[in-house]
């Protein structure tokens, strides 16, 4: 059976900065935690942060890549350089699907670890811009496909595809 890496924010565990979740319902992830093939993650709290905790953004001018490879970093509103623990907690995340040989993830969209399609410019004012979290640019790196809580039925074909390629 194909394992599927999720955000712990969207299976309602109250771990985001905030101290809230986002839980988010959804036919195919209903499925998934009734096959028992949902393993949760939270890079930020596997990273070592507490919640809540202060809202934190990839600086201005860089982005995930630059993260990961020890160029940018990725800052609290507070000023705080909280880098380290960002690329450890998604570290942490590729851990955890290496381990059960997870080829799918969906990711809470937006988020400066977890987002797939934008993430904000660095100033703490609200402003998106396309790009990758750091966890989720791991993830995509080392061969997984990364979906948003926007597209679970793109994310439920896939794991059907992967596992009829399987099967074959
Ligand atoms: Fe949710 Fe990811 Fe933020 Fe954790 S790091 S609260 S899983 S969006």
């Amino acid at each position: 059976m194909q394992y599927v890496l999720v955000s712990s924010c969207l299976l309602g565990n109250p771990v985001r900065y905030d101290g809230r979740s986002v839980p988010n319902g959804d036919a195919v992830l209903d499925r998934w935690l009734a096959q028992g093939r949902v393993v949760a993650v939270c890079p930020e709290v596997a990273g070592g942060m507490p919640t809540p905790r202060p809202p934190a953004e990839i600086q201005p001018g860089e982005v995930a890549a630059t993260v990961l490879a020890g160029q940018g970093r990725v800052v609290a509103v507070t000023g705080e350089d909280v880098t380290a623990q960002f690329v450890r907690g998604a570290r942490e995340a590729l851990a955890a699907a290496q381990a059960r040989g997870i080829r799918v993830a969906v990711l809470k969209e937006g988020s400066p670890s977890c987002g797939s399609g934008y993430v904000y410019d660095g100033h703490f004012a609200g402003r998106r811009q396309p790009g990758l979290g750091v966890t989720a640019a791991l993830l995509r790196g080392a061969g997984l496909q990364v979906f948003s809580e926007k597209q679970w039925g793109e994310a439920g074909d896939c794991v059907a595809a992967l596992e009829a390629d399987d099967g074959r």
